[in-house]
This record gives C-alpha cells, sequence and structure tokens, in this order.
C-alpha cells in the first residue's frame, strides 16, 4: 500500500540515496524537509525530482512552528529522521550548531510528531512510525575485540556522538513516556555516490585521482566497519515498515578495515581505472599527519538482530562497494565539481565553512 514518508536531511548523502531508493522502488509519496546546509545538495535528488511522488521544502528542524506545519500539512505515516549536522571534525571545531540540530532539532521533530500523531484516529495512530537514524559511534570505541550490539552502554567521545546519543535517548522517551511509536538504527561508516568530499573515502577518491596527498590521521590504524550507502538505504526502509516499535535495530556490514587499508585501495582502483604514468603508483600521495583528538580507535557493528528479524543482509562487499563508489565518482565529475567549486549553493567551499 502506498504510504506518505517524510524524510528529514533528505538532500544529505544518506538521506538522499533514501529518497531515491523510496520514489524508484516504491509506490510511495515522499517529502523531503532538509534546511540545505553546506551538506544538502538538490543535485542529489535531481535523478528523482521529476517524479510527482516527490516533494521537497526548505526549513530546519528545530523551527518548532515550521515543523507542527509541515507535519500536519503532509500527514506522514512514516517520518524518517536523518538531518543532522553529521561531520566529527566539525563538532570538535564548532559543536554549538551539534547540539542546535541534532538534540534541539531532533528534540522539536518529536514535539511536532507527537502533536500529530496524537490527533490521528487509532488505525493510523497503530501505523504510523517515527525512525530516527543515528551510528554506532554512541558507543564509543572498542578495542582489539568484540562488536556493538544493541545492548552496548552508550559512551559517546566526540561532540558528534554525544549529541547523537543524546537524540537517541529522546527518541527513547517519547516512546516510553509518550507511547509515539519509534524505531531507532546505529549504524556504522557509509561510503557511496554523493558523499560529501570531506569525508575519508570521497576526499582519498578525489585527491588521488588529481594527485593531491592523501592525508591519514596518525597511523592509519584506527579501524572502521564500512557499510555501502545502498545497502543502508535497504536497511532502513525494512525497519521503517517492518522493524518491531520501540527497538534499536544496530546496522553493519561485517568490513572491518583500518584507514590505511581503504586509502591503499583506493589508490590501487584509482590507479587501475585512472591511470597516470606521471604520477606514478598513488600510493606515494599518502601523508601522515596528527591524529584527531579523541579518535575512537576501532567500531564493529554486531548487525545479527537486523538479519535473524528481519532477514537483511548488505549486498555488497567492501571491494564491490568500493570499486562501484571509485566508478561513479570517475563518472560523475559534474557531480562533485559543482560540490567542490561551492556552485550548488552559490558560494565557494572554505569561505562557506
Ligand atoms: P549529511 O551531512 O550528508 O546530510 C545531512 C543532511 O541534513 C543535509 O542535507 C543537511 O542539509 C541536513 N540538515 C542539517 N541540519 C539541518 C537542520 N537543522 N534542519 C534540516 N535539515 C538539516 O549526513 P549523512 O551522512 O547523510 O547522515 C545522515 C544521518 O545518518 C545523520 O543523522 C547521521 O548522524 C547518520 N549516520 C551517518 C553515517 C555515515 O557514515 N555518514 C553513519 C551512521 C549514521
Amino acid at each position: 500500500m502506498a504510504k506518505k514518508f517524510l524524510v528529514t536531511g533528505g538532500a544529505g548523502f544518506i538521506g538522499s540515496a533514501v529518497v531515491r531508493k523510496l520514489i524508484r522502488s516504491t509506490p510511495h509519496q515522499v517529502l523531503v524537509v532538509d534546511k540545505l546546509t553546506y551538506a544538502g545538495n538538490l543535485d542529489s535528488l535531481s535523478p528523482v525530482a521529476g517524479s510527482e511522488r516527490y516533494s521537497f521544502v526548505q526549513a530546519d528542524i528545530a523551527d518548532a512552528k515550521r515543523m507542527q506545519e509541515i507535519v500536519g500539512g503532509f500527514q506522514p505515516d512514516v517520518i524518517m529522521h536523518l538531518a543532522a549536522e553529521s561531520h566529527v571534525d566539525r563538532s570538535i571545531d564548532g559543536p554549538g550548531e551539534f547540539v542546535q540540530t541534532n538534540v534541539v532539532g531532533t528534540f522539536t521533530l518529536l514535539q511536532a510528531a507527537l502533536a500529530y500523531w496524537n490527533k490521528l484516529d487509532a488505525a493510523r495512530r497503530e501505523t504510523f512510525r517515527f525512525h530516527h537514524i543515528s551510528t554506532d559511534e554512541v558507543f564509543g570505541s572498542l578495542g582489539e575485540e568484540g562488536f556493538f550490539h544493541e545492548e552496548y552502554p552508550y559512551q559517546p567521545n566526540s561532540p558528534y556522538s554525544a549529541s547523537k546519543a543524546a537524540s537517541d535517548h529522546f527518541v527513547r522517551a517519547w516512546y516510553h513516556t509518550y507511547g509515539l511509536p519509534t524505531l531507532i538504527t546505529n549504524c556504522s561508516n557509509n561510503y557511496g555516490p554523493y558523499h560529501f568530499p570531506e569525508k575519508l573515502i570521497p576526499l582519498m577518491i578525489l585527491n588521488a585521482l588529481e594527485g593531491k596527498p592523501l592525508p591519514v590521521y596518525g597511523k592509519g590504524d584506527n579501524v572502521r566497519d564500512w557499510l555501502y550507502v545502498d545497502d543502508h538505504a535497504d536497511a532502513l526502509m525494512l525497519v521503517a515498515e517492518k522493524g518491531r516499535v520501540g527497538e534499536n535495530y544496530n546496522i553493519g556490514g561485517w568490513n572491518e578495515r583500518t584507514n590505511i587499508d581503504v586509502v591503499r585501495a583506493i589508490c590501487g582502483l584509482v590507479d587501475a581505472m585512472a591511470p597516470d604514468a606521471s604520477l606514478g603508483p598513488r600510493e606515494r600521495l599518502i601523508t601522515y599527519v596528527t591524529d584527531r583528538p579523541g579518535h575512537d580507535l576501532r567500531y564493529a557493528i554486531d548487525a545479527g538482530k537486523i538479519e535473524r528479524e528481519l532477514g537483511w543482509r548488505p549486498a555488497e562487499t567492501f571491494e564491490t562497494g568500493l570499486q562501484k563508489t571509485v566508478s561513479w565518482y570517475l563518472n560523475n565529475p559534474a557531480w562533485w565539481e559543482r560540490v567542490r567549486s561551492g556552485v550548488y549553493r552559490g558560494e565557494r567551499l572554505g569561505v562557506a565553512v
């Protein structure tokens, strides 16, 4: 049955992957609510923007009046909440914006959703879902062993992860206190097409392509568990429709890699797909830079619950996903050239930041 999905942060990396999938592979109607910060880019939605089931509104999730009007006006069956400040380095330099959007914004959206939900008839109250999209970084850092499972204690270490942890707690409280039908997912690091080039994988692909230095934090031995963004989008759509209300689901790709291994793999793929004899092997471009303060050593997700309960498994391995990603960046210079020049939002990167 066709439903109405309100997707916050739908112009971002993961949100746009979800929206493209919702429009292409379901009969659902989608309203994207996005402030269009530096990370929001309508170019990422242009493949589906022509659909009559798609609409967009520019708004700040921390604006209570607008959220009430938008939620009440659209009458969603599902709210998928992805809007956030998402970059750890930026949270270290300026944590205030993270508290404002991730904590105050989530609280504001919850209030708008609750006011709307309270007025629904019994049948629609029963089926409504508020799906909060979060990160595995709320669990802190692992040592060499072990995995984050759903009962793992919250131990956020960066301003970003602290703000996401706070938002998770608010969502949980709105379920337990007010009965709002919520779902929370905590996912590992995503990568794939349309990823803003300040994040590790797209940054390394583009720098390798252009023969620029490849800056790696510390010794490059931090471990992340990588998931291809379309696999995450599939998991999110499954949880939104089939997940058990009030539950948390961890999502990960069973793909642990050290940062240096990721960068070396990118170098190999760029060498193979875009050979440049004048540069030689791209690994020569790797430069080690001072580590990020409070840099978590290792994240690894136990994705057993979503597999057992909902039958989700990632379709891509790290090798297949990375190959697709490098190939997408090589074939879509128009997207990242506009991002890098700032044309997509009428200003130049660096000036805006
Ligand atoms: P992103 O930075 O690419 O996109 C965030 C989007 O939110 C942008 O379109 C931005 O314009 C919008 N936004 C920011 N502040 C807003 C506000 N106040 N009101 C309305 N819109 C606002 O982020 P992403 O990587 O796509 O991540 C999406 C969500 O998934 C985030 O909640 C993030 O915490 C979570 N997450 C990300 C990862 C990852 O690896 N990228 C992993 C796990 C979870």
